[in-house]
């Protein structure tokens, strides 16, 4: 019975990061999973979210000092938006952008991927100017 709950463990994971758009960590994750499958432990969500990184299926974002977010990237190219203020991560749609232009990358460099993070305030932290 381990595979069974193990499957349905990594399925209710995976439901949590395709319907959030929040960009959420470990600990909102494991506590979203945990309102499922109750008996469902903090390492068993790490363990999980390290085999869909793994997978490429998920992608983290790191910053200093905060706990590491996550973002499910299957079918969902986009950017992000960083509010400096209150952490919150929007999800910027890649198609609105224009194209990315040409760079000097090193010799022989293959890009697979471009990822742009766009550094500010948000709405909601913003000081109104009247
Ligand atoms: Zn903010
Ligand atoms: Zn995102």
């Amino acid at each position: 019975m381990a595979m069974v709950r193990q499957t349905r463990q990594r399925a209710a994971v995976i439901e949590v990061l395709q319907t959030s758009r929040e960009h959420p960590d470990a600990a909102a994750i494991h506590a979203a999973v945990r309102e499922r499958l109750p008996s469902v432990s903090l390492g068993t969500v790490y363990r999980t979210l390290d085999a869909l990184v793994a997978g490429g299926v998920v992608v983290t974002l790191e910053r200093a000092g905060l706990a590491t977010r996550y973002d499910w990237r299957e079918g969902t190219v986009h950017h992000h938006a960083v509010c400096r203020a209150c952490g919150r991560i929007f999800d910027v749609d890649a198609a609105a952008l224009p194209a990315v232009p040409s760079v000097n990358l090193p010799g022989g460099f293959r890009v697979t991927d471009v990822h742009l993070e766009f550094m500010g305030v948000c709405d909601g932290c913003e000081p109104r100017t009247t």
